[in-house]
């Protein structure tokens, strides 16, 4: 569904991201996983088309949408974003927030789409509280079905659950995933949380230095690193 090609980024003299290529298969939850400041959230943005790569290609389904000189911007790439702060509008309700990205929908097709992704996240009964009245949890949840209401093909989650407390972050990771799989889209994460990366995804990129040293299943890479840095960077003496 999502293929890059020797993406590139570079800030100033900065090779943020250097020749990044992977490919992400329908339906799945990949994360990228990696320590602070490898390119994480720039590869995100590149996908969203928040930034414009300097070298390489993007494409979905096959379809060019960054690269060759072609540039499609992130309203046209059907793709929802959660990132770390949630920011719901406070003066909005639970219901209207999640209802904000469907404006040009006929209001009884609105109505009902709000209604299955309340249900979906678990909060049909709390539609008409405001952010502020709601848990962090549960304002998670509605920033995620907020994403998920105009249909995207693709959910793109950066540290989405940074602004958790310790045991909230483990139920939300379960929940989240649920919640995705049953959104039936294919999703992109970013966490330097190894367990995080491990509960909720299928496939885990390693990332170091704007670049992928690993990508596999959350158990491959865990019990069998294939590089000095994937080993030191999970924990594993090498
Ligand atoms: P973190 O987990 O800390 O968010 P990350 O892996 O997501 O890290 P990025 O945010 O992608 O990393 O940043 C990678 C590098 O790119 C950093 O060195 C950062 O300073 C640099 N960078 C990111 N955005 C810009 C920008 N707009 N201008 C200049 N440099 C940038």
């Amino acid at each position: 569904v999502l293929e890059l090609e020797n993406v590139a980024k570079r800030f100033g003299t900065e090779d943020v991201i250097s020749s990044l290529s992977l490919s992400v298969r329908d339906g799945e939850i990949l994360t990228l996983l990696g320590p602070s400041g490898c390119g994480k959230t720039t590869t995100l943005r590149l996908i969203a088309g928040l930034e414009r790569p300097s070298g390489g290609r993007i494409r979905v389904d096959d379809s060019a949408v960054a690269g060759d000189g072609r540039f499609v911007p992130p309203e046209e790439r059907g793709v929802g974003v959660v990132f770390q702060e949630f920011a719901l509008f406070p003066h909005l309700t639970a219901r209207e927030n999640v209802a904000f990205g469907l404006q040009e929908w006929s209001d009884d097709q609105r109505d009902a789409r709000v209604e299955e992704l309340l249900e979906l996240v678990g909060l049909e009964s709390h539609g008409e509280h405001y952010p502020e009245e709601l848990s962090g949890g549960q304002q998670q949840r509605i920033a995620l079905a907020r994403s998920l209401a105009p249909e995207p093909e693709m959910l793109l989650l950066d540290e989405p659950f940074s602004n958790l407390d310790v045991d909230l972050r483990v139920e939300m990771r379960e929940e989240v995933r649920r919640i995705i799989k049953e959104a039936d889209v294919t999703a992109i994460s970013v966490t330097h949380d190894q367990e995080e990366a491990l509960s909720i995804s299928d496939r885990v990129a390693v990332m170091h230095d704007g670049n992928i040293e690993q990508i596999d299943t959350p158990e491959r890479v865990f019990q069998d690193p294939k590089s000095r840095f994937v080993a030191g960077f999970l924990g594993h003496a090498s």
